[in-house]
């Protein structure tokens, strides 16, 4: 018998027979208990997160905002990050506050790099350990390539759209659209399911942009709808995307 069973028998009256699998069901007591308190922490969204990125297949992360958003998420545009950093509890993508911008929303968007130059940009990354900025050209060069890549692109098609999308919203909103759209319609990977609330926010704003407040606002109540208080899982909205949808469908019924 192990050390705290002995303890436990010398405080019990000597007339009690302890079962021999006593300490086997302790065993499993324990195991529950710990499972009850992994369980916990998937629930609060600690583990879920780091355990799910760790199987995506993900070996890049790139940070990406829209034009529209406060000087400090801007400044934060194009680094790339390799999964360990941001896995790591203390990454954080901006170097300093948030503004607050009513359009500040940020992602990160990943992606496998199976073709020749994204291969070359992690074994980059490796060499910086695990941050570096991308030059605005050479992320517009890397997209170029990858959209005329023909194998290994297949992982990052959705990415590559959003990476796209949030380039060409000033030069070429209705492409910004079609691939908002895309993401929102095509979006079924848990890998790609992150970007599809994103997608729905910038849809509308777009739309908002162009004239057509009542898409705008369908959009924004589509996406209430289908990612409501309940849902769970990769694609769920965070927080302060939940409140920004909120409030835009507020300015929308205005
Ligand atoms: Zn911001």
């Amino acid at each position: 018998m192990n050390g705290p069973f002995n303890v436990l028998a010398s405080i019990l009256p000597s007339s009690i027979e302890l079962p021999d699998v006593l300490p086997y069901l302790l065993a499993i007591l324990g195991l529950t208990l710990i499972w009850k308190f992994h369980d916990m922490l998937v629930k609060a969204g600690r583990i879920q997160t780091k355990d799910f990125w760790e199987r995506s297949g993900v070996r890049v992360f790139l940070f990406a905002t829209p034009p529209d958003s406060c000087i400090a998420c801007r400044a934060a545009n194009n680094f790339a990050y390799s999964p360990g950093v941001v896995m790591s509890n203390k990454f954080s993508p901006l170097q300093r506050s948030c503004q607050n911008n009513p359009n500040c929303l940020y992602v990160l968007v990943g992606l496998y790099g199976g073709w020749t130059e994204a291969g070359q940009l992690l074994v980059r990354l490796k060499q910086e350990g695990g941050t570096m900025w991308v030059v605005d050209g050479e992320l517009k060069a890397l997209l170029e390539k990858a959209s005329t890549a023909r194998a290994g692109i297949s992982a990052d098609r959705l990415s590559l759209r959003m990476l796209e999308a949030l380039r060409s919203e000033e030069s070429n909103p209705s492409a910004a659209i079609e691939h908002y759209r895309a993401i929102i319609d095509h979006a079924g990977e848990d890998r790609d399911l992150h970007l599809v609330v994103p997608a729905f926010i910038r849809l509308s704003v777009l739309l908002q942009k162009a004239g057509q407040k009542d898409e705008a606002r369908s959009a924004v109540e589509r996406c209430l709808t289908e990612y409501g208080p309940k849902k769970k899982g990769p694609d769920a909205p965070t927080d302060s995307q939940r409140a920004l949808l909120t409030k835009r469908l507020a300015a929308l019924k205005a």
